[in-house]
């Protein structure tokens, strides 16, 4: 791509995306760029947007189906340590959106702060997780968010202030092309009693997911008032397989993925549960998980 060719020291062309993503599934990106520094992000994004090529930010990849036939354009990984600092001071913890969530919340319980510790168990990085605004019942990351900077287009870094955000159920309207870094307020706390409720988190979040699979993720969003997982089972869903994909045993929200599998056998097994679930209810489940 010669629209990147000033860019060769930081490009994978062809560079397949399964490695980077949780689900260990899908093509290649024609590109994937690793920037090391914000001026050279600013650079590859106004580049991107001159030149009309497609636009995507990797975080972890944990809610994220990358197609067999992969990605078009370029994809962005903020893992390098430009976009990874964590600092912290008094109340406030700031977290470059490469961090990933769980550093966040040990450095936050280190220093006696508390909110986070709900969420741990969580996997992904701030920008991931505060674009799908993540938690459960007992908390979301947006509620804790103060302010967020954002890149534009033009490779412009802009702030948005906590009365500018919005967080709602999986969503914000954090809709910028790239997130880099958010402010978290939080409260303090003894520090034993935050390391206590993380514990209990843990627990509760290991005996509900299957998070013993390497490959499992979670697919629908819960719709109003309903549990996505409970209409699953109880459609009589539970272990049911497409190729390699299979609906959890341990919680119907999450499919499992096994040796072989493709990421159209996961297409495969959404379309099925979402017309036995629709048949059966009369409910239609919205995918939770973004599809590349
Ligand atoms: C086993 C397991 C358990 C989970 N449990 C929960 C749970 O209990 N509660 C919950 O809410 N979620 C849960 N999730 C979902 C998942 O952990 C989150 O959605 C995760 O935080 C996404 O972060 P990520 O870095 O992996 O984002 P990715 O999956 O890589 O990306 C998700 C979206 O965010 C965008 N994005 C990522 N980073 C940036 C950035 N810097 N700038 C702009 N856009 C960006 C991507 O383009 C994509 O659209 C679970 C997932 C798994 C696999």
């Amino acid at each position: 791509m010669e629209e990147l060719a000033e860019f060769a020291d930081i490009v994978k062309y062809n560079e397949p995306l399964a490695r980077y993503t949780h689900l260990r599934l899908g093509g290649p990106a024609d590109a994937l760029i690793h920037p090391r520094s914000r001026e050279e992000l600013a650079a590859v994004v106004r580049r991107c947007f001159e030149k009309h090529l497609p636009l995507r930010v990797l975080g972890c990849g944990c809610n994220l189906l990358v197609r067999d036939e992969g990605v078009r354009g370029v994809v962005l990984r903020l893992s390098q340590s430009a976009f990874t600092e964590i600092t912290v001071e008094g109340r406030r913890v700031r977290a470059g959106s490469g961090a990933a969530l769980s550093a966040v919340i040990s450095q936050a319980a280190r220093h006696a702060l508390a909110g986070l510790e709900t969420l741990v168990g969580i996997q992904g990085t701030v920008g991931g997780s505060l674009r799908c605004n993540v938690g459960d019942r007992s908390g979301e990351i947006g509620q804790f968010v103060r302010r967020v900077e954002v890149m534009d287009g033009g490779g412009v870094v802009q702030v948005r202030e906590r009365d500018e955000l919005q967080f709602g159920y999986h969503a914000s309207n954090l809709d910028d092309p790239v997130l880099l870094s958010a402010e978290f307020e939080l409260e303090q706390d003894a520090a034993d009693a935050i390391v206590k409720r993380m514990r209990k988190a843990w627990i509760l979040r290991k005996a509900s997911q299957p998070l013993t699979f390497q490959a499992a993720g979670r697919i629908f969003q819960n719709p109003r008032g309903l549990s996505a997982a409970a209409l699953i089972e109880q459609a009589g869903l539970a272990k049911t397989r497409v190729g390699g994909a299979e609906v959890s045993e341990r919680d119907a929200n999450f499919f499992v993925v096994h040796a072989g599998a493709t990421s159209r056998d996961v297409l495969r097994l959404i379309d099925l549960v979402r017309s036995r679930v629709l048949e059966r209810f009369n409910v239609e489940l919205e995918l939770e998980i973004t599809v590349w």
